[in-house]
């Protein structure tokens, strides 16, 4: 809503000036005044009302909430209170150097870009953290360089993923009829070696209130969502197995994002058929498992990249 409040004066003319002004100065400075108004409407139409900068606005204004709603993370903030040694001076100077981008500029870069790739690079990100958190060694050097530097971002099982993914989430759309807002990548300023880029974000009475993340599996193509669901290895009786990465994935996505819900949609493009899951938030996991990665990621895996910057 804007502030009507700063506005008064202008008002206060308007009213003065109203009986004095040919009526299309007078159903101007209203335009100026309040866009929105009927009257405005009516003289402009609708489709310029409704144009793409206000679809703009609408967005940074739930960027906005959605990053205010993540800083009041409990475990964000446990996490950041663990305390984690440097293996040495250079990882404190290169730590204090990288990963400072501001998360409301972040969360505007479209997903799947080469800009958002550079920005998940040195970060831990949802698709993998699991992995960190399962792996104890002994080889950090090439895991984390691994990590850092891949040689390939796609395999036919995340191309086929992206290919489905605008469709699926329709069809979840469809479904249910949930406020869907799609965004970049979140991260915490608090603890800026984490990112999170969610497939959607749901908003209940203009609020951020579930997560949503969406699975399009590999035998989706040729197989409907029940064929699929029922060989595939991370469900198990309509729910998410604990022991998965996904697990892991929707755990740290509610972590960061301040959720308490998180939507598991399954989807095969074969028959457009469609699986929803609901998954609750695991706190006590999801402090577990963060905390771990912290202390790996600060122990064992920044170093790689001071080595990287000496060559
Ligand atoms: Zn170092």
């Amino acid at each position: 809503m804007p502030c009507f409040k700063n506005r008064m004066p202008n008002l206060e003319k308007l009213e003065e000036s109203l009986c004095k002004i040919p009526d299309d100065e007078v159903l101007g400075e209203i335009a100026a005044l309040l866009p929105e108004c009927a009257i405005n409407k009516f003289r402009v139409g609708r489709s310029r009302i409704y144009d793409e900068p206000r679809e703009e606005e609408s967005n940074l204004e739930a960027f906005t909430m959605i990053l205010d709603n993540s800083c009041q993370s409990v475990v964000l903030m446990k996490v950041d209170g663990h305390n984690v040694t440097f293996p040495s001076q250079c990882c404190r100077k290169l730590y204090s150097t990288i990963l400072n981008e501001e998360p409301d500029e972040v969360i505007r870069i479209p997903q799947n870009c080469s800009t958002w790739h550079e920005l998940r690079r040195f970060r831990v990100t949802g698709s993998r953290c699991y992995e960190l958190f399962t792996y104890n060694g002994p080889n950090w050097n090439t895991k984390a360089e691994k990590y850092f530097w891949p040689k390939s971002f796609t395999n036919k099982f995340t191309k086929h993923g992206l290919e489905y993914e605008d469709e699926a989430r329709r069809a979840f759309i469809d479904a249910t009829g949930c406020n869907v807002v799609q965004c970049g990548m979140v991260v915490s300023h608090s603890n800026k070696w984490m990112g999170y880029s969610p497939d959607g974000i749901i908003f209940e009475n203009g609020h951020p209130a579930a997560l949503l993340e969406i699975k399009c599996p590999w035998n989706g193509a040729k197989q409907t969502i029940t064929e699929v669901v029922r060989t595939c290895d991370y469900i198990s009786d309509q729910s998410l197995k604990r022991k998965h990465k996904f697990y892991g994935q929707i755990q740290m996505g509610m972590a960061m994002l301040n959720l308490k819900k998180c939507f598991l949609v399954l989807y095969a493009a074969f028959d457009r058929s469609i699986l929803i899951l609901e998954e609750e938030y695991d706190e006590e996991f999801a402090e577990n498992m963060i905390i771990r990665i912290k202390k790996k990621y600060f122990e064992n895996m920044i170093h790689i990249i001071c080595d990287k910057d000496d060559k």
